[in-house]
């Protein structure tokens, strides 16, 4: 059991404004497994105030980058050894599969800060270019200022780094709202903030629900808004900000299509297509989870993926063996459910899988691992985010057709195509109105700008072009 009985406000412990607390549940035993305090609109304020004051008055956003890259190579440093105690944080507080969270969602993010600092260490704060007159102008980069950072629980600490380090290391201050759902590993984070020296002031962290996480959107204290979650979410925050002119990056929902080329050897693609299709219990925007297989060949590709998901392990998420464990909350797992009654009414075809617990689990928030078949694009299992374990494979009559069922998708957030052919991989990987494609796996590059086309998002993060999301552009333009 893990217990906090404070906030982190403005880079220290402080106590909370209110009574409240939040408690995290076990999504396998359905067990207390810890406890934060809940933050209040008073204790946003408070954050907001000590974010303001390190920005507007504060040593921080005044340090050259390089000094401030020293203090964010210590964090990295600390992070590093702490990854054991992050991913089994993650796995108890919302039921990630341990290989998952070893594999992922503890490095990742340390990954992802080791790579902003080789970004920061090469990019030009300040370049001179010639002008139109013939005269030097300056362009400098400047930090956006005080960021309001809202995660999701799915992967709360890839999703906190990818605004974190960019944000640290171009000067911001942040206020970061947790979900209600996975408060423990922000701060297990938030020490190694203190330890690195991070200023006084310039991250507060406050585990709160939806309306607190409004109250920081609206907040007339905070300059831009770093949003990763649901689409319906995005729209609203998205609508808030565009009010107050106020900057916004939104990554949010995906239902991507893994487009499987009739020259693909399936069995050594199946191992590849289980990760992408399946890792983190389903509960990932990237999730490869519209299938697209060629009529000719269709009736293998069901029967692999078939028998690959019937295999699976699903069990405690503690145990490495099990390769599903169950969704983070019963809510998600009633989600799911309606979701696998509602492909059967719209006509398609259990495969493996289907309603009910799997086998030998009574109690925790499982659903069985499913594939439908005979799915068709316009079903609403083919359009809707499932975040959970479900596949639906769809047929296509040749690649002119793959690439429209793929397209026609409110969402355009990642995508992959599996072929023994390079040059038509990338070919079809050209015509995908989607943020990224892999060819034959599914890979984020930290090096890459990751984001959404369509309903998946506004903005980018990663690469040199998510460090630009917390920085603007400033031209000065002498007479001399
Ligand atoms: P959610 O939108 O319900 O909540 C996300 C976060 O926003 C939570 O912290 C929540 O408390 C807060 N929130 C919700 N409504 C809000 C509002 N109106 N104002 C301010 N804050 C609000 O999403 P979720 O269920 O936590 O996460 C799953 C979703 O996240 C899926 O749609 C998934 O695809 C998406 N996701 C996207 C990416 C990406 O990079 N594109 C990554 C991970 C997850």
């Amino acid at each position: 059991m893990r217990t906090f009985d404070k906030l982190f406000i403005g880079t220290k412990w402080e106590a909370p404004s209110g009574t409240g607390t939040i408690d995290v549940i076990s999504p396998h035993s359905e067990e207390l497994v810890g406890r934060v305090p809940e933050a209040t609109e008073a204790d946003v304020d408070r954050a907001v105030a000590a974010a303001r004051q390190a920005f507007d008055r504060g040593p921080w956003p005044r340090m050259t980058p390089q000094e401030r890259i020293a203090v964010v190579q210590k964090f990295t440093e600390i992070y590093a050894t702490r990854l054991v105690d992050m991913a089994s944080v993650i796995t108890e507080e919302m039921g990630s599969p341990m290989w998952f969270s070893e594999l992922a969602q503890a490095p990742a993010p340390w990954m992802q800060l080791t790579s902003f600092l080789t970004i920061a260490s090469t990019y030009e704060w300040e370049e001179t270019r010639t002008g139109m007159l013939g005269e030097q102008v300056i362009v400098r980069r400047e930090p956006v200022g005080v960021v309001g950072v809202i995660p999701p629980w799915n992967v709360p600490q890839f999703t906190i780094m990818s605004k974190l380090a960019p944000a640290l290391i171009a000067g911001c201050c942040l206020v970061i709202k947790p979900a209600p759902e996975t408060p423990l590993d922000a701060f297990v984070m938030a020490e190694m903030l203190i330890e690195a020296g991070v200023p006084e002031g310039v991250v507060s962290i406050l585990p709160a629900g939806r309306e607190v996480g409004e109250y920081i959107v609206r907040h007339p204290g905070v300059d831009k808004i770093s949003f990763t979650g649901s689409t319906a979410a995005g729209r609203k925050i998205g609508a808030i900000c565009g009010e107050q002119l106020k900057r916004v990056s939104l990554e949010l929902g995906g239902k991507s299509a893994a487009i499987i080329c009739d020259d693909i050897d399936l069995g050594a693609a199946m191992e590849e297509l289980k990760f992408a299709a399946l890792m983190n219990n389903g509960q990932a925007c990237i999730a490869q989870t519209r299938i697209l297989a060629s009529r000719s060949r269709y009736a293998e590709v069901v029967d692999a993926l078939g028998t690959m998901v019937g295999d699976l392990k699903v069990g405690d998420p503690a145990d490495r063996e099990n390769y599903i464990g169950p969704l983070v909350a019963k809510r998600q797992q009633e989600r799911v459910e309606k979701y696998i009654a509602l492909g059967q009414e719209e006509g398609a075809r259990v495969v493996v899988g289907g309603s009910g617990r799997p086998s030998g689990l009574d109690k925790g928030w499982y659903v069985q691992p499913t594939v439908f078949a005979d799915v068709s694009n316009d079903m609403r299992i083919a359009q809707e985010e499932i975040f959970g374990p479900v596949l639906a494979v769809i047929p296509y009559d040749d690649e002119e057709d793959a690439i429209r069922i793929a397209n026609d998708s409110e969402y355009g957030l990642a995508g992959s195509v599996w072929t023994n052919d390079a040059a038509k991989g990338l070919d079809i990987a050209r015509r995908m109105r989607t943020g990224t494609v892999a060819v034959n796996r599914y890979l984020m590059d930290f090096f890459a700008p990751f984001g959404g086309f369509k309903a998946s998002g506004i903005g980018r993060e990663f690469g040199r072009e998510g460090l630009e999301e917390y920085l603007e552009a400033k031209s000065m333009i002498p007479a001399f």
